[in-house]
């Protein structure tokens, strides 16, 4: 790496903090992508990357840079004929400003800069375009496509990346389809390790049921509250259990805990109903199917105990764990690439939290997460390293000549 490309990626990721990317539907008035957005797009048209940007609703926008290799043809897969196309993925949007001073300050010291979404993850995305900028200067022409999507959202619905996932996976529609890609790197924070796998979450709504009467007549009621009860108890258990029986050598353990309970109407009234929410952290490796079987076999339990015992289970949320095969090229490419990259770690990680690798991979992209180093992540203070920036750059650009292959010099 040299100091030119340094400065680069300080001075990108100086622009991209100082541009409010808070998503609004964390923070009411938050702006979303536009700003920064557009900072990127001219980044990438001074680099004459094929841009462009897709507008998913108003302020929600996702924008997509292409290198194109000279041996990806439009609209077939390069790989055919002789090169590998790969993709690097980050999301625009940040969490909200929380209780930090200088929320956009993008003040600098002693290597750190500060800011919301320095770390989480504009230092990705500044790693991302460092690494092209490094592809550009170097005039090496890759064989296969490097493809750079910057998307909205991840932080709520992830929209942004559903819309990727629509353009350039597996399954595409003929009407969205841009593409085909390889693999992804998403340029989440890792603090300079490659990280293979991450944990998902499922969050189910589970009801008891009751019969309504008055408080004094209890041969008629039946308490929905005191039912839930029977099935908390269940659950209480079940909570030291999941963590000792499920676990994942990078991930660390699954979990499940009750995060809300609502229950009844009124005093003097029996409770008709009563609802909770199940949050259930999973693993690589667990499904929708399974995770239900589990909570199947608590409601029986808790039906065991009273024969009046009724619930249903209601999935509202599920967001795939993903683990990648630790072999697979891209992390191979990853490995190779690393080899005089300073700030690399070595070592594999994994990731408490969901991402939009899940996404991805779910769309048949195979997607590993390799970002740079920081701290502070959904905090008031969060800096990212301008070190360890430089050094994705680096390492993204010769990834990309690893995975894409070189064919010789551009133009
Ligand atoms: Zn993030």
């Amino acid at each position: 790496m040299n100091a030119m490309h340094h400065r680069y990626t300080t001075r990108v990721l100086t622009r991209l903090v100082e541009a409010n990317s808070v998503n609004p539907g964390l923070e009411a008035g938050g702006p979303g992508e536009a700003a920064v957005a557009a900072v990127i797009a001219s980044e990438l048209r001074d680099m004459e990357a094929e841009v462009m940007v897709d507008e998913l609703a108003p302020g929600r926008v996702n924008v997509t840079g292409v290198f194109r290799g000279q041996g990806g043809a439009e609209g077939g897969s390069s790989a055919v004929r002789g090169g590998r196309n790969l993709m690097l993925n980050g999301h625009m949007d940040t969490v909200g400003m929380g209780g930090m001073d200088a929320p956009f300050g993008a003040r600098i010291e002693d290597g750190k800069l500060y800011g919301r979404g320095a770390y989480d993850m504009k230092s990705g995305l500044a790693g991302m375009l460092g690494a092209a900028r490094q592809l550009v200067d170097s005039g090496d022409a890759l064989a296969g496509d490097l493809v750079l999507t910057f998307v909205a959202d991840e932080e709520y619905e992830s929209v942004g990346a559903q819309a990727v996932a629509k353009q350039w996976g597996a399954g595409a529609a003929a009407g969205e389809r841009r593409g085909h890609v390889d693999a992804a790197i998403v340029t989440e924070p890792t603090d300079m390790h490659i990280c293979p796998a991450h944990r998902g979450f499922a969050i189910y709504r589970i009801v008891t049921k009751g019969r309504t009467a008055h408080g004094g007549r209890h041969e008629e009621g039946r308490d929905a509250n005191t039912m839930m009860g029977l099935l908390l108890a269940e659950l209480h258990g079940h909570a030291r259990v999941v963590p000792r029986r499920r676990q994942h050598a990078l991930c660390g353990s699954a979990s499940i805990h009750v995060p809300l309970v609502e229950g009844g109407r009124s005093l003097f009234i029996y409770s008709h109903e009563c609802r909770i929410m199940v949050e259930r952290r999973t693993l690589p490796g667990e499904t929708e199917a399974s995770v239900r079987e589990e909570l199947e076999a608590l409601v029986a339990r808790a039906a065991a105990a009273d024969p009046d015992f009724e619930a249903r289970i209601e999935l509202e949320l599920w967001r795939s764990p993903w683990e990648i095969d630790h072999g697979h090229e891209v992390v191979k490419a990853l490995q190779r690439a690393s080899v005089g990259v300073e700030a690399f770690r070595p070592g594999f990680i994994g990731h408490g939290w969901w991402e939009d690798s899940a996404i991805l991979g779910a769309a048949g992209i195979p997607s590993v997460v390799m970002g740079a180093a920081g701290g502070g992540i959904h905090q008031d203070v969060e800096w990212a390293d301008l070190d360890s920036v430089a050094g994705l750059a680096e390492l993204l650009y010769k990834t990309a000549r690893e995975f894409c292959g070189v064919v010789g010099r551009a133009r």
